[in-house]
């Protein structure tokens, strides 16, 4: 492949970052000065309640390769890159945290995968997860094992996270999903192409906090397994069916019992511990249903994954004038006394 005017668009989330965005600017110019002319960067503000999009307009006055999509509130980081893959120009581009955890000098061997080697998805992995808790790698390495045991034909590496680059064809086929639940993991695997990891040792946050709990995070496991699964779903039946037979066999051995020693009357503890037992399977089965009830709900109501409420920057030149709408998106570009009535 021979990319020789290539553009390159660093896509960054950001929520609440008003610490890291200038340290983030600053390092990417340094660590990626040398190829400056192919990048451009594109900040995606996610309804932040602190002044982060103010200081990247500061930045815009000062930088002319920084765009900023401003989303109307805060939709979670996955509708943020649902955005960026919507709207943004490049050839190619990086998906990048602004905390500096995805360090910006990988961002050279992502393009140099891309460029020489042809790879049309160069992720980033985790070698080293030391700056991680126990119980985080623990849980992790579980959700990931449990993952792709459960989704038959789309693995994901384990310890690859959203650090990577996509190829323009790669970003196409993603814009034609139109799923609400973005599990953008999954769904960055979901196309296939060709493929390649590329480790690195994670450092800490430059500052500022995680925007993450075990909570959400449980639920980001339920949606993933979700979104590529309907094991669990179905797995019920399975286990009804082996309840089922086993009730049997032990129907028969109370009636050989019945008709050998006659009627016995104690037997509490053996009928509380079925009750209780086929009691708790059946609610977790209730349970599972309503995990893919209520997320069909949500494809069903076909609500924007997220809403553009302006962009600034070139990208906004780039983008059609007014409001324009694609399968999981809402984009209002509406220039000051332009707008489009149509
Ligand atoms: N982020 C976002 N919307 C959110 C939460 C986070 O855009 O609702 C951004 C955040 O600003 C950062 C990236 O997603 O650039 C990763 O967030 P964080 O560092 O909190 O996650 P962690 O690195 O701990 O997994
Ligand atoms: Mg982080």
């Amino acid at each position: 492949m021979d990319k020789q005017d290539y553009l390159v668009s660093l896509v960054v989330p950001c929520y609440n970052e008003h610490e890291t965005v200038e340290t983030f600017v600053k390092t990417v110019d340094e660590k990626l000065e040398s190829i400056k002319d192919h990048l451009e960067i594109v900040f995606v503000d996610d309804g932040s309640k602190d002044d982060t999009a103010a200081i990247i307009e500061r930045l815009q006055k000062e930088d002319e390769r920084i765009s900023l999509i401003k989303l109307s509130r805060n939709f979670g980081k996955e509708a943020a890159m649902s955005a960026a893959l919507d709207l943004v120009k490049g050839d190619a581009l990086v998906m990048m945290d602004v905390d500096l955890q995805d360090p910006p000098e990988l961002v050279l061997e992502f393009v140099r995968c891309w460029r020489e080697e042809g790879v049309d998805n160069v992720y980033g992995i985790r070698t080293d997860r030391s700056q991680d808790t126990e119980t985080k790698r623990m849980t992790s390495g579980g959700f990931y094992y449990v993952f792709n045991k459960l989704s038959s034909r789309v693995k994901i590496p384990s310890n690859a996270g959203d650090f990577r680059l996509i190829d323009r064809k790669v970003i196409d086929t993603l814009k034609q999903l139109p799923e609400r639940n973005r599990f953008m993991k999954g769904l960055f695997a979901w196309p296939g192409f060709v493929s390649k990891g590329i480790g690195y040792k994670r450092p800490e946050r430059v500052a500022g906090k995680t925007k993450w709990n075990y909570w959400k995070l449980w639920n980001f496991a339920l949606d993933g397994i979700s979104g590529f699964s309907s094991l669990p779903l179905r797995v019920w039946s399975y286990i009804g069916g082996a309840i089922g037979i086993l009730a049997i066999l032990y129907m028969i051995f109370i009636f050989i019992k019945t008709a050998i020693t006659g009627v016995e009357v104690p037997g509490y503890a053996s009928l509380m511990s079925a009750i209780l037992f086929l009691g708790s399977v059946q609610l977790i089965s209730i349970g599972v249903l309503g995990e893919y009830l209520g997320r069909l709900g949500e494809e069903v109501k076909g609500r924007p994954v997220y809403v553009v409420s302006k962009i600034t920057g070139p990208l906004s030149k780039q983008v059609k004038n007014g409001m324009s709408v694609t399968p999981v998106g809402v984009t209002c570009n509406l220039e000051k006394g332009k707008e489009d009535h149509n």
